[in-house]
């Protein structure tokens, strides 16, 4: 008998895990209930997320993943044994083999803190690590293996990774801090400045699933925001329209179309007209926004579209990427520890 072989989206927002054969079988948010008393865990994936704002004192409501990195690590660990553990069943004692992505401009330590989560929580040694554009690229079913440049721009909930790939080796990447997280961010800032409302971050988000739109639509969308009047401090309704959200979210639109004209400028001639020519593709939940890929054409003056499935694309990859080790390692920097066999 053969163990598993799982790729897993340790995601700031979201993680899943694919497993070969099976497709995803794990999509949950990133976020796990702690009570404070004993430290024991109350809830993980969508039950902990509903308890999000909502919770008592005594229960810590964490999101232990920030800007693509671990932020808090035994509770990320403890999030990773769950899910691996549903996936791979109690009973089973063969290890999995696991392939988990890590952005690519994160450090070595920062690396190895994955690795060391993905074992403490069940996968065979060694865990391996893929950065999370090739992964993306590989997922989208992009012929990364070539001698061609192809360009990725994963935008997800904490981290913006914009990287232009050839023979599975990362040649350029830039990364910002600056995702869905900052979009949400903006429209709340945006809605308290101007209707004197306090909403929370879901709230936010949900606007932004609503009716954000990078670029002004044809349509005027509106929805009903319901959140606390500043001055009466009471709960109170309001309407917001797509054309506002445009507006309140241009300074973090800004700073994507920043690390991808980044990237562009530091990539080689040669790679730079593949890019070109192939245009550029988005992955990541916040490719979903409205109008994002026209807005970043428009800006950058290269085609660009969405994969066909933005969110799963990265766990999709990472699974399929251990089928190529030896391809992939080799494009590897020797420095790093992604791939790093012990
Ligand atoms: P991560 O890799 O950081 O876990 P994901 O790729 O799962 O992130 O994407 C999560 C982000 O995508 C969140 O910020 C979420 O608000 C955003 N998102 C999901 N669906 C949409 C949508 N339809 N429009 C805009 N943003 C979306
Ligand atoms: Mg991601």
């Amino acid at each position: 008998m053969f163990g598993k072989r799982i790729g897993v989206d340790l995601g700031t927002a979201n993680v899943l895990i694919y497993v070969r054969g099976r497709g995803i079988v794990i999509r949950e948010p990133s976020v796990v209930a702690v009570a404070q008393r004993d430290n024991t865990i109350v809830a993980v994936g969508g039950e902990a997320r509903e308890m999000l704002g909502r919770a008592p004192g005594a229960i810590a409501v964490i999101r232990p993943m920030r800007d693509g990195v671990i932020a808090d690590y035994l509770t990320t660990e403890a999030m990773l044994r769950y899910f691996i553990g549903k996936v791979v069943g109690r009973f089973n004692i063969i290890k999995p083999e696991v392939m988990v992505c890590t952005p690519a401009g994160v450090t070595s330590v920062e690396q190895r803190a994955v690795r060391d989560a993905a074992e403490a929580a069940g996968a065979r040694r060694p865990a391996q690590l893929v950065p999370e554009p090739l992964a993306a690229a590989i997922g989208a079913r992009i012929p990364v293996g070539s001698p061609r440049g192809h360009m990725v721009v994963d935008i997800g909930g904490g981290r913006t990774e914009a990287a232009v790939i050839s023979m599975y080796g990362i040649v350029v990447s830039e990364s910002v801090r600056v995702a869905g997280d900052r979009l949400d961010e903006a429209i709340a800032v945006y809605v308290k400045r101007r209707h004197n409302l306090l909403i929370g971050d879901r709230t936010a988000e949900e606007v932004k699933i609503d009716v954000g739109s990078a670029l002004p639509v044809e349509e005027e969308l509106t929805t009903d925001v319901r959140g606390r009047d500043q001055i009466s401090g009471l709960p109170k309704n309001i309407t917001v329209t797509s054309q506002e959200i445009t507006q309140a979210i241009q300074d973090p639109l800004a700073s994507i179309l920043g690390a991808i004209r980044a990237v562009l400028e530091r990539t080689p001639p040669e790679l730079a007209s593949d890019v070109m020519d192939r245009g550029i593709v988005l992955s990541g939940g916040s490719a979903l926004l409205r109008n994002l890929d026209r807005l970043i054409s428009q800006e950058i003056g290269i085609p660009c579209s969405v994969v066909e499935n933005p969110m799963e694309c990265v766990a999709v990859g990472a699974g399929i990427a251990l089928e190529h080790l030896d391809l992939i390692r080799r494009a590897q920097p020797p420095e790093g520890d992604f791939l790093a066999g012990y």
